[in-house]
């Protein structure tokens, strides 16, 4: 069973994608208890600051904390990619100090690409494959430190060359929306981390 954290954001997307795969049953994630059956946890886009005081409200922390650390896949896309991150800045205010599940060693920038309007769909060269994705306020990722690597990056007029996808172990950050476009290989991917 793969999991999406149903908090905010585009958690119903996810869920419709992934139905669309054999062999793949979604749930909405919304309070610890929901986790018990889950092989695989989805973080989606969304606002990240909203989503993370949820997850904190809610005392779902912990739970995705020691469910990562047990070896389960972990899948955060653009806000959710943020919150895996250990360090976080943002483009335009700069340090904001704000709190997220710290379990990737890579750092993020929010906003990178710009505001809202600056929101695009592309493809990506990733070790994974090449997707069609779209980048909607999205973040960039600038560091990774071992064993957490960048997979994927884009050339983007206001970046130059940045990195997208990151993994590291169990838990991947992409800093784009694939079930916008409807591409599955990232869910693939994540399926093929759980351990049999
Ligand atoms: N910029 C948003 C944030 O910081 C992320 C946008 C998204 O998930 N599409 O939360």
């Amino acid at each position: 069973m793969i999991g999406v954290l149903g908090l905010q954001g585009d958690f119903l997307e996810h869920i419709q994608l992934l139905k669309e795969i054999d062999n793949v049953k979604p749930v909405i994630i919304k309070r610890s208890e929901d986790m018990s059956n889950v092989d695989a946890l989805i973080i989606p886009g969304g606002e990240s600051t909203t989503i993370g005081d949820l997850i904190f409200a809610k005392n779902l922390d912990k739970k995705i904390i020691e469910f990562a650390r047990e070896g389960r896949p972990v899948l955060g896309t653009c806000a959710g990619a943020i919150l895996l991150a250990k360090k976080v800045s943002d483009k335009i205010v700069g340090e904001t100090g704000q709190k997220t599940l710290a379990l990737m060693n890579i750092t993020v920038v929010r906003n990178i690409f710009g505001r809202q309007r600056e929101s695009f769909v592309t493809d990506v060269d990733t070790k994974i494959g090449r997707l069609k994705v779209a980048f909607i306020r999205a973040p960039g990722i600038i560091d990774a430190q071992p064993p957490a690597e960048i997979i994927g990056y884009i050339d983007h007029p206001a970046t130059g060359r940045i990195g997208v996808l990151a993994v590291e172990n169990n838990l991947v950050a992409a800093t784009f929306h694939p079930e916008i476009t409807g591409d599955k290989t990232l869910y693939q991917y994540i399926i093929s981390l759980i351990k049999k």
